[in-house]
Parts: C-alpha cells; structure tokens; sequence
C-alpha cells in the first residue's frame, strides 16, 4: 500500500519536508505519495503529516482560516503519525506564550518563541535522539525552547539540558529542523517506525 504524506504547505520549509519523507520513505521500503496541504478536504486522506518550520503566527492563523486546523486536531485523535519542526512544534504546542499563535494542542507541551537567544539564532549541533543508534545532526534556526512537558510526554533528546525533542503518542515535534540535512531518520523514526504501521506486512 501506498502511504500518503500530507506536508501543511500553508507557509514554511515544504519541499525540504516533502523530499526527507521520500528519502524516509525509501529506507523503509515504502512507497510514499507526498502531497502538499493548502486547503481543507486533504488531511484526512493522509497517513501522516509534517507540520514544517516558517513563522507560526502565520501558519497557526492560516490553518484556522482554513479550516484545515481541526482536520489536523482528528488525524492525531486517530492516532495517525505528525512530526512537528520548529514553528510546526510551536503550533502543535498547548501553549506558545503569544496571544498571535493559536496553539493546537497535540503535544502537551508549553514553548517559549525564539528562545535560544540571540548569539545562537542559528546553529548545528550533532545529538543524541532516543531511539537513533548515531548523533543526529540537528540544525537550530530562532528555535523555539521546550518548557513544560506533560506527564505522557517522552523526551526524546536534549540540547544545553533542555528538550529539544518530544513524542506525545502519535506526534513527534523538534525545535531543530531534521529536514535541513540528507539525514531522513527524524522522519523515519516519528512516521515510519511507528505504532500506526506497526500491524501492517511490509511489501517485499
Ligand atoms: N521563529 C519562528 C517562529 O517563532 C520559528 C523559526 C523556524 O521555524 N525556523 O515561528
């Protein structure tokens, strides 16, 4: 079967996401048809979706304008696979500490916006993801930082002794951006090693 990636292509880093679930999607064995989400209907015929990087003032208004906002909010009540990056964290987050993000709830978990201050608005740093056998190169850009998690929140890897990586049942959100490097297994571990495919035969 043919997985279906739904990429939130309102605003942000979408063909960066669009071609790492390919690659992810290769190292799995899996053929995966990525379409990209402007508009309500589409989310609901997707297996999982990337919720990309780019400015979550705009993202978070456009997804409610949209309509598309509770379409997300039932896939993760479906217990269907999203991996969040960056303002797509912000926005899947309970609590972004600015009235102009209207949060979706998907990961209990509070952000504070471009927190990692100004010395360290952009930078790599080579960590360890629960679950990841080698370092992950993680890219950081205005990243916003993890406060408060909730009690069924995992966390999957720190940077300076704070979260930078969460899983909240089906959702997986980063601060950094796994899209920005040729390395897929952010997207592999969050969509494809999951609990959603876990019943389902491999094709040979
Ligand atoms: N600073 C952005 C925001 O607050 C997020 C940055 C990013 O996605 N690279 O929305």
């Amino acid at each position: 079967m043919t997985l279906r990636a739904g990429v939130v292509a309102v605003q942000g880093d979408v063909s960066e996401h669009a071609e790492a679930v390919r690659r992810a999607g290769e190292a799995h064995g899996r053929e995966t048809e990525v379409v990209e989400i402007r508009d309500a209907g589409v989310v609901p015929d997707c297996d999982f979706l990337l919720l990309p990087g780019g400015e979550s003032t705009t993202i978070s208004r456009l997804l409610h304008d949209e309509g598309i906002a509770e379409e997300i909010v039932a896939h993760v009540e479906a217990g269907k696979p999203v991996l969040a990056t960056c303002a797509g964290l912000i926005v899947a987050s309970t609590d972004a500490g600015d009235d102009r993000v209207a949060t979706l709830d998907l990961v209990d978990a509070t952000v504070e916006r471009n927190a990692f201050g100004r010395q360290k608005d952009s930078f790599e740093a080579p960590i360890e993801v629960a679950g990841l056998d080698e370092p992950f190169p993680a890219v950081f850009i205005r990243a916003p930082v993890i406060g408060d998690v909730g009690e069924g929140v995992e966390v999957l890897a720190e940077w300076d002794g704070r979260p930078v990586a969460i899983r909240d049942g089906p959702v997986v959100a980063t601060s950094f951006h796994p899209e920005l490097t040729p390395d897929s297994r952010m997207h592999g571990l969050s969509l494809f090693e999951t609990d959603a495919l876990a019943g389902e035969a491999t094709p040979e």
